[in-house]
């Protein structure tokens, strides 16, 4: 049997030529994983991780050398003095709420400086939602600078907006559902020295959700404080059942340590029952996963532009998070192409995604996600509002060879079953 069988010949003629194109773009990636994935093998040789490290506590979770050393190694590899690594953090927007509402203080203002934050983010800083226990409803001021038309952060505009009542700036590196490009961590390093120039005391935190392991480099490597992000996606390597991380400096760790459980207790609690195998294995394959994860959206930029439809990023530009968006141009070929991704997963296959109603959104939503981590998007995925230009984002895939197989899967359902 081959990956042939059922494909249309002018398909297969096709990948081969993307294959040929693409395949100087894959070895250079392939070259930043080797590299991605020695700073990780050295940081776990460097706390000399043992294998009873891996069991995990209970009750109140004191003394676990386990979590106490997965946090020294996250601190290392990802450029910051210390780490919480928890699985009591429910989701990303949970762990970057806990850094973004512990270090402000009522009176203190915190400012994105790369247009609106992403959706959910918005309602914990209480500029959308009900507003219960937002960081507004506690008197704190939460405010964004727009960015420029072109998608680029507005450095002047952005320094004349902070003032000293700004305490936290807040950059998110990965586009989420907008339509910009996300910040490559050199971007985000010019933004740093904007803001530093005007106000260098003030703490820059970054959402780096979907961008560990996209870059040689991190947020922190370039002058961030603090940045967070979720477990299921890159840094959770497809493995991690659920959690977060917050990095940076020691002293604003500790600050937030007292929002994420109370004051006193900080981070010197938390069991971490069964999960530390997850979360040790997880970060250990994360380099790898989350390269062949971007070789995937190199292979499926370059493939559905050949197709003729829009994509971004195209299939050679810089790359810093997951995420391919491709626009479909009408709502028959986006549906087709999500119902065959997900078609194309390990788990779920014979489930029919239809598009609804989803709450926050204006028009119906579909999602395609056949997932062994529910939610989890470091696996393959896709998901869109069936609104012009009909966008779809797709994202994640395990192995360089699954994503391969859904997208010519998706491909052939859509514009070859004629
Ligand atoms: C996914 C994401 C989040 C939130 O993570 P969840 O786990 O979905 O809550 C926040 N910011 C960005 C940029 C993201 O991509």
């Amino acid at each position: 049997m081959s990956w042939k069988d059922n494909l249309d010949p002018k398909l297969v003629a096709l990948v081969a030529e993307v294959d040929a194109k693409i395949a100087p773009r894959l070895a250079e990636l392939d070259d930043q994983i080797l590299d991605n994935q020695a700073k990780v093998l050295n940081a776990f040789r460097n706390h000399n991780v043992a294998e009873s490290y891996l069991n995990g506590t209970t009750g109140y979770g004191d003394d676990d050398q386990g979590r106490d050393v997965l946090e020294a190694i996250y601190a290392e590899v990802l450029g910051g003095e210390d780490a919480l690594v928890r699985p009591q953090f429910v989701s990303g927007t949970h762990t970057i709420g806990v850094a973004e509402l512990g270090l402000v203080r009522p009176g203190d203002e915190l400012l994105y400086i790369t247009g609106e934050p992403y959706d959910t983010l918005q309602q914990v800083l209480g500029m959308a939602g009900n507003g219960i226990g937002s960081a507004k409803e506690y008197g704190i001021a939460c405010d964004y600078v727009p960015l420029n038309a072109d998608g680029s952060a507005d450095l002047p505009a952005i320094q004349q907006r902070i003032t000293a009542k700004t305490k936290v700036v807040c950059i998110q590196r990965s586009r989420g559902y907008a339509t910009r490009d996300s910040f490559t961590v050199a971007k985000i390093a010019e933004m740093i020295k904007a803001v530093r120039a005007v106000a260098p005391a003030v703490w820059i935190f970054v959402d780096n959700a979907y961008g560990e392991f996209s870059e040689r480099l991190e947020p922190l490597d370039v002058g961030a404080d603090l940045m967070a992000g979720s477990l299921i996606k890159n840094a959770g390597g497809g493995i991690a059942k659920t959690g977060g991380y917050i990095v940076g400096r020691k002293d604003l760790v500790e600050r937030v340590s007292y929002r994420m459980t109370v004051p006193g207790i900080g981070g010197a609690e938390g069991a971490t029952g069964s999960n530390l195998w997850d979360m040790y294995e997880g970060f250990f394959l994360a380099p790898s996963v989350t390269g062949n994860a971007i070789k995937g959206a190199v292979f499926e930029a370059a493939l559905l532009e050949a197709l003729s439809l829009d994509v971004s990023p195209k299939w050679d530009a810089p790359r810093t998070d997951l995420i391919q968006t491709a626009n479909f141009g009408n709502p028959e070929d986006m549906t087709k192409f999500a119902k065959a991704v997900q078609e194309f997963s390990p788990v779920d296959s014979f489930v029919t995604p239809i598009a609804e109603h989803m709450t926050g959104y204006e028009d119906k939503v579909i999602m395609a996600a056949g997932n062994f981590v529910s939610g989890a998007t470091i696996e393959f995925s896709a998901d869109g509002p069936l609104r012009e230009p009909y966008t779809l984002y797709i994202q994640g895939g395990l192995t360089y060879a699954h994503v391969k197989l859904g997208i010519i899967g998706a491909a052939q359902a859509t514009y070859f079953n004629k």
